[in-house]
């Protein structure tokens, strides 16, 4: 490209870019002692049924707390964390944590963990996995991997997911209807869940919606429809029978405290009767 441009190839060190290569390798570096710094948590958002609302689980989303630059996104880091391999010890270090998290949830929740494509090549996965989720049930463990994760190796990856498969956890495919998505992956991975991509929801077309619930529905997989914002789109997909729901309209992403709190006060007002309910908030 420097080449192509020329004698305008001055503007590859146009203070904008220069400033976003700084941020990157900035951030790389500091990626590098955020396990040890203790500055990775995760967040938890709820995922809910779609009949009444009501929480089934929570996908584990990670968040950096950066010294000097506060929350960073995981739009920012994830992908520096998969250039450098940094995203196989901080995928152990999610796996812990979020079933140390469901352990400490009162309720037959499930928890879902986001995988990244360098975990899934890792040979030490289906260990990891197994001494993280030791003395829970582990189809209450689901693990989120998208279609372009198994491309690069689809046989290395059918074995893999096979192998995580016999641990007794559930796969979920995630961002499904985006990018590379084929019918012919699908039928060959073993996912238990499917999850509409929000821009599905987002491109309001009723028919293709329609159409790729069922799609998980003939296949007999559950279908999770990812990024309702709004009531109509709950009671739309509702009414095509999808049985789970997760987005903003319900709950954006908890820290651990909120989600704990959330558990504890619906439990609290499916037992106490309303008029006690009403006493404790004073
Ligand atoms: P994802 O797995 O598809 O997660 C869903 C993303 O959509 C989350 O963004 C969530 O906050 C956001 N979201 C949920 N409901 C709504 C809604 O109603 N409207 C809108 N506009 N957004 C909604 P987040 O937390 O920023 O994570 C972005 C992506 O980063 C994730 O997409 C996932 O691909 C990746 N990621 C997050 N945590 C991890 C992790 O622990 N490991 C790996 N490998 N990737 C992760
Ligand atoms: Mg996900
Ligand atoms: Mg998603
Ligand atoms: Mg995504």
């Amino acid at each position: 490209v420097a080449k192509r441009a020329g004698k305008s190839s001055y503007r590859l060190f146009e203070p904008a870019m220069h400033a976003g290569v700084l941020a990157r390798l900035e951030l790389r570096t500091g990626l590098a002692r955020a396990i040890d710094a203790d500055e990775l948590e995760l967040h938890y958002q709820p995922v809910v049924r779609l009949s009444d609302g009501s929480t089934a689980g929570f996908e584990a989303l990670m968040r950096w707390q950066h010294p000097e630059r506060g929350l960073v996104s995981p739009a920012d880091f994830i992908p520096i964390a998969e250039e450098t391999g940094m995203i196989v010890p901080m995928g152990r270090w999610a796996l812990h944590e979020a079933a140390a998290h469901l352990r400490a949830l009162d309720g037959d929740y499930r928890m879902n963990v986001n995988l990244s494509a360098k975990q899934l090549q890792d040979p030490g996965l289906v260990e990891d996995v197994r001494a993280a989720i030791a003395g829970l049930d582990p189809s209450r463990f689901v693990l989120e991997l998208t279609e372009s994760m198994v491309m690069d190796d689809a046989d290395h990856a059918v074995d893999q997911l096979t192998a995580l498969k016999a641990l007794g956890i559930k796969l979920a495919l995630d961002d499904f209807g985006t990018g590379h998505s084929s019918l012919g992956y699908l039928s060959r991975l073993p996912v238990d869940i499917l999850k509409l991509d929000r821009a599905f929801l987002a491109g309001d077309e009723p028919n293709l919606i329609a159409a790729v619930v069922s799609l998980g529905h003939a296949l007999s997989l559950e279908v999770v429809a990812e990024g309702i914002e709004e009531d109509e789109q709950w009671h739309a997909l509702r009414a095509l029978g999808c049985q789970y729901g997760q987005g903003f309209l319900f709950s954006k992403p908890l820290t651990a405290a909120d989600s704990l709190a959330a558990v504890a006060w619906s439990l609290c007002s499916e037992r106490m009767p309303s008029e006690l309910l009403v006493c404790h908030l004073g």
